[in-house]
């Protein structure tokens, strides 16, 4: 069927959020299966955010053969990627070349923010506030307005008074001949500032970088990719990304289903050390089934890094400040870095805990701590998001009931299957908050989810209906499932901005799926076969629990 529904004079069929990975496959995806679809973007161009964390040394740590799209076979083939973790500026190449080849910029109105959101019941639409002052309506309205593209507010006292530079990593604009010979302070050390301070590091005249927590760092171990390494991936590509989608987290991994005990000790080591030399998340991390659920079990790849920072970092005080001694390996989002304990071993570095002095004000040229006071002539904020939470509500969404987004989640975040949520109808989220997308490949699950939501759209159009909502039974059945999966997880005893505790005042939920994005997919799936249990199409629900469907999902 090749119809729109919504045919009434300056109504869309459905408004997009963002024009990133999500808002450019979403505008593809729904034009082509024949919907209206117009998208708008704060940025002034496509790449959300490749577009704006353009800080030295960003680049994406999930390999870039799969943190990419998959949905065309011919654009995996022509396009090829240069490193193992391309940088952000091959990434946004990237990102622009979809958005041509596709001829995906039409769709869009950039430098346009979305900062209204009213459900109209009467019409059966959403009436969308835009920053230009107009109000467009559509029958449906998507965010792809991200997980993490919302700034963290930095309140630190005395901010104002700071009259040298300052720059954000997620807002980076200045190059880093900027900091060239400068007084530099980094403050945050999670994964944006273990990536930009060895940079920042080799022009700056000094800097000292200010740390809250101690974060686990593994090399990145980025590399070129050999042509010969590209002609493998692409002999293989629709098997390998076959088998991301049926992954833990949506990238090939090493099945591993021993425990860390096992093993006796010596091998334990000699594993650890073999997959200190791997990358990324198939690391140190994976190399036991039971590093996020068993503290002990935890505590020896945990020390196994601990003892990596002590041989690498020359000067012992400074090492005992960066080992991550507060979290347990992995319950935190782990950071790849390069070079980067290696760094505190320049003349030119310095390290500051704020667990021992924290900040307590700046004054025009300086940070004052409880026990000293450092003279800088920069400051980099390097702090992180108000998390999936801070874009939604940017949203300024109005539900059915008249009811504001961040009040109907003022005690924590309630969604069904992390796509939508109770009293607001017609409204989808994609790599929302209790999606699989907070640990995972998040391009993989950004084509996942658009895709089910399309097709949910299309049956909804098929029989005429044209009103779709999670009813409260579905969404408590899937809160319960996202809080039962990750219960007995590490992840749910650690504080981060996975639980929403990076930000003061946050109800703290744990935001997101942990049950992997296969059995995610297979769940999804299954819900659509059944004729979606737990959302009500033009009034009408199956009355099915979603707890049972996955329970038989292995
Ligand atoms: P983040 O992980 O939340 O790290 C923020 C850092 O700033 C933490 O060290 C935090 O300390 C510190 N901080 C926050 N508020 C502070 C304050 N008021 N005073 C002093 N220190 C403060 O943020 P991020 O590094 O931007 O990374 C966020 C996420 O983005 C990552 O986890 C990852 O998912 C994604 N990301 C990915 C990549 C990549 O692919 N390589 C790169 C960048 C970002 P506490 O820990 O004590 O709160």
């Amino acid at each position: 069927m090749n119809s729109t529904t919504t045919s009434a004079p300056g109504v869309v069929d459905v408004i997009g959020v963002g024009a990133g990975f999500t808002g450019l496959y979403l505008a593809h995806r729904l034009t082509t299966a024949g919907w209206t679809f117009a998208g708008f973007e704060a940025g002034p161009s496509v790449g959300g955010t490749w577009f704006w964390n353009t800080y030295p040394g960003a680049r994406c740590d999930v390999e870039s053969i799969y943190y990419s799209y998959s949905f065309d076979e011919t654009l995996q083939q022509e396009w090829t990627w240069s490193q193992r973790f391309a940088p952000q500026a091959e990434i946004l190449r990237y990102i622009e070349h979809v958005a041509d080849r596709f001829d995906l910029r039409k769709h869009f109105t950039f430098d346009t923010r979305v900062v209204g959101a009213t459900w109209n019941e009467a019409d059966r639409l959403w009436d969308v506030h835009l920053d230009s002052g107009e109000t467009r309506r559509s029958r449906y309205l998507i965010s792809g307005a991200g997980g993490l593209s919302t700034p963290k507010d930095f309140d630190v006292p005395g901010l104002a008074n700071f009259t040298g530079l300052q720059v954000s990593t997620s807002r980076w604009n200045i190059s880093l001949d900027d900091l060239a010979g400068k007084r530099v302070a980094v403050i945050g050390t999670g994964s944006s500032g273990v990536q930009a301070i060895p940079l920042i590091a080799q022009v700056a005249e000094h800097v000292t970088v200010f740390q809250r927590t101690p974060n686990y760092v593994m090399p990145a171990r980025n590399s070129e990719l050999s042509p010969e390494q590209v002609e493998s991936i692409k002999v293989d590509y629709p098997a390998i990304r076959e088998e991301c989608r049926h992954s833990l987290g949506g990238i090939p991994e090493r099945p591993v289903t021993d425990k860390a005990f096992d093993v006796s000790d010596e091998e334990r080591l000699r594993r650890y050390e073999a997959a200190y030399e791997l990358s990324g998340f198939n690391g140190v991390g994976a190399e036991f089934a039971d590093l996020i659920t068993d503290i002990d079990a935890n505590r020896t790849a945990s020390e196994f890094i601990h003892d990596k920072i002590r041989e690498i970092v020359e000067d012992p005080a400074t090492a005992e400040l960066l080992v991550p001694k507060y979290h347990p390996l992995g319950a935190k989002r782990s950071c790849f870095g390069t070079d980067y304990y290696e760094t505190f071993n320049r003349p030119n570095v310095s390290l500051v805990s704020l667990r021992d002095e924290p900040i307590e004000t700046m004054t025009a040229n300086a940070i004052v701590t409880s026990s000293d006071t450092y003279e800088v002539d920069a400051v980099v904020l390097a702090i992180g998001f108000d998390a999936f939470t801070g874009p939604l509500y940017g949203l300024g969404l109005t539900g059915a009931s008249g009811q504001k987004l961040q009040d109907a989640w003022r005690d924590g975040v309630r969604t069904y299957l992390g796509m939508m949520t109770a009293d607001f109808p017609n409204f989808f989220m994609v790599a929302g908050p209790q999606s699989p997308a907070l640990a995972s490949n998040v391009v993989m699950s950004i084509e996942q989810a658009v895709d089910w939501i399309a097709d949910l759209i299309e049956h909804a159009r098929d029989s005429g209906a044209t009103l779709i909502e999670a009813t409260a039974e579905g969404q408590n059945d899937w809160v319960d499932i996202t809080e039962e999966t990750v219960a007995p997880t590490l992840y749910a005893t650690t504080d981060s901005w996975y639980r929403g505790s990076n930000v003061e005042g946050k109800p703290n939920t744990f935001m997101g799926y942990v049950g992997g994005v296969g059995k995610y997919r297979r769940m999804c799936t299954e819900i659509a076969k059944r004729g979606y249990p737990g959302v009500a199409i033009d009034g009408e629900a199956l009355s099915r629990n979603l707890g049972p469907i996955h329970q038989e999902i292995s």
